[in-house]
């Protein structure tokens, strides 16, 4: 067994478990792998697997955990905070052959799909029953349903229609000990701890995602686009409040300023009104009638704000024209400059004319451009900070430059980052935003699910700190559990660990914490990030501009057990069909072995009354 302990043993057993054949030990082959979407970032894996099933994922994991070697998830590896950087000494389970839609059921509107499924594909899959997936990141043509779940992404449009935690009601997932369970009924109705939501944004960290239950959004009846420009990014701005201030909620609300429509221009001929110094985009969706009243109202208080044009589009060939520059702003940015950071970071939304002014100040002191491209509605910026890779000390100018627009947007109440996560990349800035408890109680958190450190280590969380980095369960007594403010939990493990209780996750806590950005603090459409919600850190209050809206997290836990749940769960409850060939309830069995050699298969269909 002294063989297993070593990477080299692992392949054997790995190639037993998914095939020789997915298994990826050529060093060229593994350089595939080096990076994700953040290329500054770059490691090795010693070792890259495909499995096809959720138990091939679920043995991989137990090999891993039985040999003390780290492991990281990684989807289709577009993500933007080095979530996915491999280790060298690990372990890289990519889930991209897991790419089946299970299941579509129009009548509870839910959809079983594996991680690996693309975003854009599910809502391809829905569309003919009417139905749509609502999260839609920018990259949704290729990235993954499981990248998407572990990063709580969100998209233009989530102002409206929420994040991904607003839309994911069940998860199976596999635990950092390599054991198969499910998280959530699939009814989006939880009592107890709810274990999907401190699931979701954990950032490959608490597990693996293998299959997960997602909500699907009936197509809206009609959507309305309206392109407005403008000479100045305050004049836009001011748009923006007032659309708000209106009491409307679009589907999207997006700004881009004159340097972003400039690389828009020059990658895709945009067409957007020449010389404007701001260009915004609403886009209102919902029933005719609806739209029809807001698209009056919404133009009408965009000239009020200083439109200098307005262009508008009710049919999809002339509303994805309106879109094209929107949506091809990041990667158009490489037009006009040799490299660039994209920073991603969140402001309350009456903060944004006062945050995009010391942007602007900062990038002069510094000399270095800073295009905007954001989610105005929620506050969520993107600039995108552009220098040449060539310069060493233009390349650390830049860094130093990004760094400073995150300590703007901390000082304003703000968030280190909105929708790409904090990663490898911000784990650096955690300190800025959360003290030394908040921190300690998020890694007690982690720690319930990994308390060997093995899954996704490194990331999140500045290293090493604490019982997140320094592997094997807590030892003493925790503060909090001294303090009545946490309890022990059993689970998964035959090893205690320490979960904060209900007075510590709320209101104090939890909310707010890792992968916290603003964007989807908030129920969709309650305004972002000036709407997030109360349970933030009792220290942020203190902080001059307020405290950090919270996005996603390390949870929303409530108390309670998580271990002795009913062995077999209902997942998820569906409701009962007309039809008598498909009325449906599925199951899924809750398997509390630690490696099950063959789980039985989680769903059955029951075809028939
Ligand atoms: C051009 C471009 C535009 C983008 N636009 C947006 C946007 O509008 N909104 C937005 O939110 N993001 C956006 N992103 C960022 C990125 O696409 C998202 O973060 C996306 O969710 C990552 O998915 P992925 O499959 O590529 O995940 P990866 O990059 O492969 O992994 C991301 C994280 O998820 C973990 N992970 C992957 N699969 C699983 C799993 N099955 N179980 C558990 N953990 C897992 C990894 O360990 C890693 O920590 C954009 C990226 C690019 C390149």
């Amino acid at each position: 067994m002294t063989e297993a302990l070593t990477i080299e043993g692992l392949v054997p057993r790995l190639a037993a478990i998914a095939g020789r054949e997915n298994v990826i030990t050529d060093p060229l082959e593994l350089r595939t792998y080096e990076c994700d979407g953040l290329t500054s970032h770059r490691a090795v894996p010693a070792l890259v697997v495909l499995p096809a099933t959720a138990e091939e994922t679920a043995a991989i994991v137990a090999l891993c955990a039985a040999a003390g070697v780290p492991f990281v998830a990684r989807g289709s590896g577009t993500g933007l905070s080095g979530g996915a950087l491999p280790r060298e000494d690990g372990v890289l389970i990519v889930m991209s052959r897991m790419r089946r839609i299970i299941e579509i059921d129009p009548v509870s509107r839910r959809a079983v799909v594996e991680p690996g499924v693309t975003n854009l594909s599910v809502s391809k899959a829905a569309a003919p029953y009417g139905l749509f997936y609502a999260p839609d990141p920018s990259s949704q043509v290729i990235c993954s349903v499981g990248g998407n779940v572990a990063e709580n992404s969100g998209g233009a449009h989530c102002l409206k229609h929420g994040f991904t935690v607003h839309h994911v009601t069940g998860l199976e997932i596999v635990t950092p000990s390599g054991e198969l369970t499910w998280l959530g009924d699939g009814t989006g109705v939880v009592s107890g701890y709810d274990l999907v939501g401190a699931f979701i944004g954990s950032e490959g960290t608490l597990g693996i995602a293998t299959k997960i239950v997602v909500k699907l959004t009936p197509l809206p009846e009609a959507v309305h686009t309206l392109l407005a420009a403008y000479p100045t990014m305050a004049a836009g701005g001011a748009a923006v409040s007032g659309i708000i201030a209106a009491g409307i909620v679009p589907a999207a609300i997006e700004m881009m300023d004159a340097l972003s429509i400039e690389a828009a221009e020059a990658a895709v001929a945009c067409g957007y009104p020449e010389g404007a110094g701001a260009v915004l985009i609403v886009e209102l969706d919902g029933p005719a009638s609806e739209v029809e009243a807001e698209v009056g109202c919404v133009r009408s208080l965009c000239m009020k704000a200083g439109a200098t044009e307005i262009r508008a589009a009710d049919d999809a060939a002339r509303r994805a024209a309106i879109w094209a520059g929107r949506k091809s702003a990041f990667a158009a940015v490489g037009r006009i400059s040799p490299s660039f950071i994209v920073q991603d970071g969140v402001v309350p939304r009456t903060a944004l004319g006062a945050v995009l002014g010391r942007i602007a100040s900062l990038s002069a002191d510094a000399g270095i451009r800073v295009a905007n491209v954001f989610h105005a509605g929620d506050g969520n910026l993107h600039p995108l900070v552009l220098y040449d890779d060539g310069s060493s000390a233009e390349a650390e100018a830049a860094e130093v430059l990004s760094g400073a627009i995150l300590d703007t947007c901390i000082e304003y109440g703000g968030s280190i980052t909105g929708e790409h996560g904090v990663g490898v990349d911000k784990s650096r800035y955690m300190p800025k935003m959360f003290d030394a408890d908040d921190l300690d109680t998020m890694q007690l958190v982690r720690c319930a699910f990994d308390p060997a450190s093995l899954c996704n280590p490194g990331k999140v969380f500045p290293t090493p700190r604490l019982c997140g980095e320094v592997p094997g369960a807590r030892r003493g007594t925790h503060p909090a559990v001294a303090a009545g403010q946490a309890e022990l939990f059993l689970w998964f493990t035959e090893r205690a660990v320490v979960l904060p209780s209900a007075r510590l996750a709320r209101p104090c806590a939890l909310r707010g914490a890792s992968s916290l950005g603003a964007r989807g603090a908030s129920p969709p459409g309650a305004g972002g990030a000036s709407a997030a919600r109360p349970s933030r850190r009792a220290s942020a209050a203190r902080r001059p501009g307020g405290v950090p809206p919270a996005r996603h997290v390390y949870g929303t836990c409530a108390a309670r057990h998580v271990r002795g749940a009913s062995p077999t769960r209902r997942v998820p409850s569906f409701p009962r069909r007309t039809s008598p060939s498909a009325h449906h309830t599925y199951q899924a069995t809750h398997s509390s072995r630690r490696t099950p050699p063959s789980p039985p298969h989680p769903y059955q269909w029951p075809q028939g009354p």
